[in-house]
């Protein structure tokens, strides 16, 4: 019995060694091949992304490469060669060199004063003097700009502007009041250009001693009024051609046109033409510089260098 008993424990063990392991190796496989499922799922994105970005990589330094080596050959063989070619058409730039020392020449040219042309705007600066200077900027010319006292405190900006951009900025009172400066100390009229010379400075830093008297210089201007404003040194600009734009900007400013053809015709310059810083004037002033421009005239701003007398009084001071 003892024996028989030995013999069913043993096969026991041998079946318990067999089965035993099979059991625990399926279990094992079933959950590797869960994990290899949903593994494989991750690494094939992973694999078909890597794929993506590899392949235009590939791609790239693959076009990029071939260009490369097909580009040298031909820097190689063709261009090689034509640089010596092209050297002989590099040497034009050497015949545009003298073109560009006749142009000093002509600045040395002497003005033609008869056909100088100074624009000249009063009263500004206002909301219509940004657009004088737009046209001025575009049409590549300078002009002179008489303003009020009380105008370049409102309009610092636009005086900024105008003395940026190359234009004259110059002095036309504080009161513009007729009574108060002519009809009171003859002292009056030097005393507001006084003021109106500092507040532009004080704006500005800019320095000016030009000066247009309001209503022209006569008949009030006499030598009493005068002999203080030369003592200190100012000039006094009137015109010569007055297109009373003040009166036709509105109603019909092609007169504006056509009172600077007018002054023009027949006459020697230099010319001085006043202007009032008004919304006809400035829609006009485009025709009126292609006007000047077309018929041979030379538009500058004043240049205290080269001062030009212009005074009713012919005033030689002044
Ligand atoms: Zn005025």
């Amino acid at each position: 019995m003892n024996k028989i008993t030995r013999i069913l424990l043993s096969l026991t063990v041998l079946l318990g060694l067999f089965f035993l392991p099979t059991l625990g190796v399926a279990k094992d496989d079933q959950t590797v091949k869960d994990e290899e499922t949903a593994t494989e799922g991750e690494t094939s994105k992973e694999e078909e992304t890597s794929k993506e970005e590899e392949k235009p990589e590939d791609k790239d330094t693959q076009e990029e490469e071939k260009p490369k080596e097909d580009e040298k050959p031909k820097e190689d063989n063709p261009q090689g060669e034509k640089p010596e070619e092209d050297k002989p058409k590099e040497e034009k730039p050497k015949e545009e060199k003298p073109k560009e020392v006749k142009k000093p020449k002509k600045k040395v040219k002497k003005k033609n004063p008869q056909k100088m042309v100074y624009l000249t705007f009063d009263d500004g600066p206002n909301q219509y003097t940004p657009k004088i200077l737009d046209t001025l900027k575009k049409k590549k010319v300078k002009a002179t700009f008489f303003m009020i006292e009380g105008n370049i405190k409102r309009n610092p900006k636009t005086v900024n502007r105008m003395v940026k951009e190359g234009h004259y900025p110059a002095l036309h009172s504080v009161t513009h009041d007729k009574y108060k400066l002519y009809m009171g100390s003859p002292l009056n009229v030097m005393r507001e250009m006084e003021k109106t010379r500092k507040t532009l400075k004080s704006v500005s830093k800019f320095d000016s001693k030009l000066t247009r008297v309001p209503y022209g210089s006569k008949p009030y201007m006499n030598k009493s009024f005068r002999d203080p404003l030369a003592q200190k040194g100012y000039k006094m600009w009137d015109w010569n051609i007055d297109t009373l734009d003040w009166k036709y900007e509105r109603s019909n400013p092609n007169q504006i046109l056509t009172n600077v053809k007018a002054g023009l015709k027949g006459k020697k310059g230099p010319f001085i033409i006043l202007f009032h810083d008004r919304k006809g004037t400035a829609e006009k002033l485009p025709e009126i510089i292609d006007y000047l421009k077309k018929n041979g005239y030379t538009i500058e701003a004043y240049n205290p260098k080269e001062h030009v007398m212009m005074n009713f009084w012919k005033d030689k001071r002044l």
